[in-house]
């Protein structure tokens, strides 16, 4: 059994995500202890809760230690056989970071995996669905991953019931990965969502951020608009608002920032938070942003060959993944920190076979 202490680095949520779904893939018990201990309510919270239980009913394992507040599990993988599954999280408990646990896991099934997934959509320190979409899910597919993924209702604090139906196929063997080009920006666009709030509630998100990034140089930009109603079905079931941003750049990489509403912020602040964000990550010109570098190390070291990306900014969240990584796949990643915090990652990947397809 490989023993992971759930304290080090970070010591949050994310490794036991990533230790889970790496023991499943490479078919060997995990054992994980001292799970988010540093974090004020410790242990294993509803959300951690459901990415192992569902990895579990991925992989059909056997798990030991899984209930809420449990800061020792036992995690012991058997075939990934695939197949349809409709997951309710129960809270507003965010549906990505499910997807975070689960998505690497699909690619070394038996057969096609179907999910149906109840939850938040769009959270605090979470990425939004919409950076899985348009940041995450084409990163990896360029290392060969397949699958859609499909928001049907909007999920805020506190009700969730968000909504979003995924299709994933398995694959033979992970591509390794390059993005190292930054060029230039091509352009910037994304949404402005609200539901059950007054329409002009997006306009004034998407105008001030316009006004930013318009400010800083950056004249291509096109934000769409979505008020959503109670009687619109992608309508979540609480009132809430936010905006996602995407800088597509001219090497063809995409980075994400977003800003989600808030009862004291304005608008034009909800705006403004996310342009400064993008802006900032695209100061650092390298072409992978703080979240996708944490997001993209444990594809790294699954796939077949070299794999090398140049990061905004080298994270907690990065390093604590790499360790973990190195500790279960017996591999190095080497990282050169730059100027600013930015850095290039470099890793042979284990070149993982799908033992089950
Ligand atoms: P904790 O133990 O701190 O409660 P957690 O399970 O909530 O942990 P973290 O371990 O903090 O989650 O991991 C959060 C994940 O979400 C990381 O992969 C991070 O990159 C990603 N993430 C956070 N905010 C964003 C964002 N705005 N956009 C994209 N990804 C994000």
């Amino acid at each position: 059994m490989i023993n992971i202490p759930g304290d080090i680095l970070e010591g949050g949520g994310q490794i036991l995500r990533t230790s889970i779904a790496l023991s499943a893939i490479i078919n060997e018990p995990v054992r994980i202890s001292n799970i988010r201990v540093k974090r004020a309510i410790s242990g294993l919270r509803a959300q951690h809760l459901s990415a192992v239980k569902y990895v579990a009913a991925l992989s059909n394992a056997n798990i030991d230690g899984l209930k809420i507040g449990s800061k020792e599990i036992s995690f012991i993988p058997n075939s990934i056989k695939g197949g349809s599954f409709n997951i309710d999280i129960g809270t507003a408990g965010s549906i990505s970071l499910l997807l975070q646990a689960l998505m690497p896991v699909t690619a070394f099934a038996a057969n096609d995996v179907m999910l149906s997934i109840k939850g938040g959509t769009n959270n605090p320190r979470a990425p939004p669905i919409e950076y899985l979409q348009e940041v995450f899910l084409p990163t990896i597919s360029k290392m060969g991953f397949k699958g859609l993924i499909n928001l049907l209702r909007r999920g805020l604090y506190p009700k969730g019931g968000g909504l979003v139906k995924t299709e994933f196929k398995p694959l033979l063997q992970l591509k390794s990965i390059q993005i190292t080009d930054f060029k230039s920006v091509d352009c910037i666009y994304g949404i402005s969502y609200s539901s059950r709030l007054k329409s002009h509630i997006i306009e004034r998100m998407a105008k001030s951020a316009k006004r930013v990034l318009i400010m800083n140089g950056y004249n291509d930009v096109k934000i769409d608009l979505e008020s959503l109603k109670p009687s619109d079905r992608k309508c979540a079931f609480d009132r809430g608002c936010g905006i996602v941003l995407f800088a597509k750049l001219k090497s063809g990489a995409i980075l994400g920032a977003d800003s989600l509403g808030r009862i004291d912020k304005t608008a034009e602040r909800v705006g403004e938070d996310a342009a400064l964000c993008i802006i900032n990550e695209l100061k650092k010109k390298s072409p992978v942003d703080s979240h996708l570098a944490d997001q993209i190390i444990m594809y790294m070291g699954l796939a077949n060959g070299e794999s090398r990306i140049k990061i905004t900014n080298l994270s907690l969240h990065t390093l604590t993944n790499i360790e973990i990584c190195e500790r279960i796949l017996g591999i190095k990643y080497a990282v050169k920190r730059g100027i600013d915090k930015t850095a290039e990652i470099t890793c042979s990947g284990i070149a993982f076979r799908n033992k089950f397809k």
